[in-house]
Parts: structure tokens; sequence; C-alpha cells
């Protein structure tokens, strides 16, 4: 990773023993859940740096990494650091193996100035069913395969991964797939109705989550529909270029 030298964020609680540090790039994600035995580490991200400042934040707090989690198999959820131990990470079967099948193209997609120590630990997930009581994995095929959120009953999060953004526009990309992706909106939907915080991939966690479901089915409808959405995040620059993507995939899947 080339440019400037981001240092870590601090952990926000968004929920009893939930907490969310931003990164500076992408405003990606890394969600702590702090249980009885420790803490499962959610897509921990991104550049080195905070990475290493996210560890050392957990050495403050005295909370010890007990295992890590991957929501799915791209670069910048794929992520781990040496001092959060040598512990089991987990992912959905499908997104283990398309870590392992996909190695190469993951390792290139994090780009320059990565340690070799940090590309060696990338993408090192074990397949689970499971990961603890508590913890329900919802398992769906939209924005990449074997894509999975955390679903915590008991205090109502549900933690998403890439998403129900507030910053992107929904991704039915590589592979390219539109039914998939509504397939895992309605997967996810009971979920997001029932929850009372959102922990997205990118963006900002929300105490709404209803409202990103719906703006992001009225996404895909007006495209579907061959409409362009009146839709905020359509200012940014990035976010228009998969708005054209996404026309392209339609138009050519007729
Ligand atoms: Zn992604």
């Amino acid at each position: 990773m080339t440019g400037p030298v981001h240092t870590g964020r601090a952990l926000v609680e968004v929920a009893p023993g939930v907490h969310v540090a931003t990164s500076r790039v992408m405003a990606t994600t890394s969600t702590v859940l702090v249980g009885p035995r420790g803490v499962l580490l959610v897509d921990p991200a991104w550049v080195p740096s905070e990475l290493d400042a996210l560890a050392t934040t957990l050495d403050e707090r005295d909370w010890r990494v007990v295992g890590g989690f991957a929501t799915h198999a791209h670069h910048d959820h794929l992520l781990w650091h040496p001092r959060f131990g040598d512990v089991p990470r987990w992912a959905s079967p499908r997104t283990a193996e398309l870590a392992r099948t996909e190695r190469a193209a993951l390792v290139e997609a994090l780009g320059d100035g990565w340690p070799d120590e940090l590309v060696d630990l990338m993408g090192r997930v074990e397949p689970a069913a499971d990961i603890d009581e508590g913890i329900e994995l919802v398992v769906h095929d939209g924005h990449a395969p074997g894509h999975t959120a955390l679903w915590l009953a008991e205090q109502r999060v549900l933690v998403v991964g890439d998403m129900l953004s507030d910053r992107e526009v929904p991704l039915p990309f590589w592979p390219d797939d539109l039914p998939a992706y509504l397939a895992g909106l309605d997967r996810l939907a009971p979920y997001v109705a029932s929850a009372a915080v959102l922990v997205p991939g990118h963006g900002t966690p929300t105490h709404e989550p209803m409202a990103r479901l719906d703006a992001d089915r009225r996404y895909l409808d007006e495209v579907i529909a061959g409409r362009v959405p009146d839709d905020a995040r359509l200012e940014d620059a990035e976010n228009r270029s998969e708005y054209d993507h996404l026309v392209e995939l339609v138009r050519t899947s007729g």
C-alpha cells in the first residue's frame, strides 16, 4: 500500500460488547466482539499501521483475542496481524475455499508496501459452519460467494460485511451475479428487520438498519427498471463507475 501512513482510529462501542474501529481507507470497519472467553475479531482492517494500532488498543484493555472471522474472500476482509496471536481464524466453507484458490489475486490486490509477514497471514482462514453459541452465521452469495453476516441475537446486532453500506452502492460483481445479490438481501432481510444495530464493512454503523436495506433494494430496483436511482451515494465518482458497471450487467443479462 502506498500513500500516507494512517494511524489506527478509536474503537467505538455500538452495542454492549460490540466495538467498531473505522479505517481511514474506504471507511473499512474492524469489529471487536468481546465475549466471556475473550475477543473475536471480525475483518480486522486495513493498513498495517492500523492493524498494529488495534493490537495496541486490545493490549491496553487486556482483551485477549481468541479467534478471528472473515466475512468474505476479499483482500481487505482477510487480514491479520501477528500481535493478534496465532488463534483460529474462521470463515464460511466457500469463503475459506476462495481464500485458498484465489490467493494469488488476493495478494496482488493488497498492493505494494505490505510487510511479508502480513501478506503471509492474509486469508489463512479455516471453514466453519458454527463458531460460537450466541453468534449465528448468515451465509449467502451476494457480493461474494459464501458471504457471511454475523447475527448477535442477544444484542440484536448484525455485522453484515460488504452489504447495506451507506458509503458503497450494491456491488454484485466478480462474479457478476445480480440474482445472487437480490437473494442475499432477501436472506438478510429478517435479521435486518430485527436488528437494533447494523455494522457494515465500509461506512457507518446505524441504528436504523431497515433504511439501509430499503435504500439498496430501491437502488437495484431502479437500475433494473432502467432508471437512474436518486441516491446520494452516486455523488461519489467511484460509486458512479460501479453504477455504470451494474447498468451494463443489467443490459447484457436482459
Ligand atoms: Zn468486499
